[in-house]
């Protein structure tokens, strides 16, 4: 099986708040956030993404196997290539590491199929406030902020700790701040572990 991907770091240690990780990068989104840093990998852009057989990048987590604790998957959507990342985090949890899944939590159905398999330790993911302006999706985002609602009532059921990035757009008010976070706060308690690392300004485009 194969996974689209537009490279890796073997030894990283910022992808996981604590620990290191080998960090991947796969590519294509679901999402269009005006603030992405990602986006040639978001949109998959043939430039930076290529097919890797996951035999080979089992070769490669094994040679990080001693320096690391997670493998550390981000994008892009990790999700959208759910299939490959099961067989994938099966082998890598019997090398005996950990699995942190970067995702905008926007497709709970194969966030559910990794939980119930026991596939995650940790789950990253950013709070975009307002939403709407923040995915790039405009009027279409009201279904994706209700996968986000679910996948968040989801980990509650899972040992998973969950670490919340807040980007703070540039003219975002306080109020609708503190409205996205009273929203789901009652999703965050019940969760194992959850923390919040980061808070960075950026421009929403708006
Ligand atoms: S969800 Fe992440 S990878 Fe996708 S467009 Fe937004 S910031 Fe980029």
């Amino acid at each position: 099986m194969k996974l689209k991907i537009a490279g890796y770091k073997p030894i990283s240690l910022i992808d996981v708040h604590g620990y290191p990780s080998f960090a991947l990068w796969v590519c294509g989104c679901n999402l269009r956030c005006p603030f992405c840093h990602n986006w040639r990998i978001a949109n998959a852009d043939r430039k930076v993404c290529g097919e890797a057989e996951l035999g080979e990048l089992m070769v490669k987590i094994s040679k990080s196997v001693k320096f690391v604790d997670y493998l550390h998957v981000t994008g892009g959507e990790p999700l959208l290539q759910v299939e490959a990342l099961r067989e994938l985090f099966s082998k890598v949890k019997s090398l005996g590491l950990m699995i942190s899944l970067n995702t905008n939590l926007t497709l709970a159905s194969e966030l559910e199929r990794l939980l119930k398999d026991g596939l995650l330790d940790h789950v990253a993911t950013d709070l975009k406030v307002p939403f709407d302006i923040m995915s790039g999706l405009g009027e279409k985002a009201r279904n994706y902020w209700g996968e986000y609602l679910k996948s968040l009532e989801l980990l509650r059921g899972y040992e998973v700790t969950l670490e919340l990035r807040v980007p703070v757009a540039r003219g975002i008010t306080l109020g609708a701040l503190g409205n996205a976070l009273r929203e789901i706060l009652p999703l965050l308690k019940g969760l194992r572990k959850s923390y919040c690392v980061e808070e960075v300004v950026v421009s929403s485009g708006a």
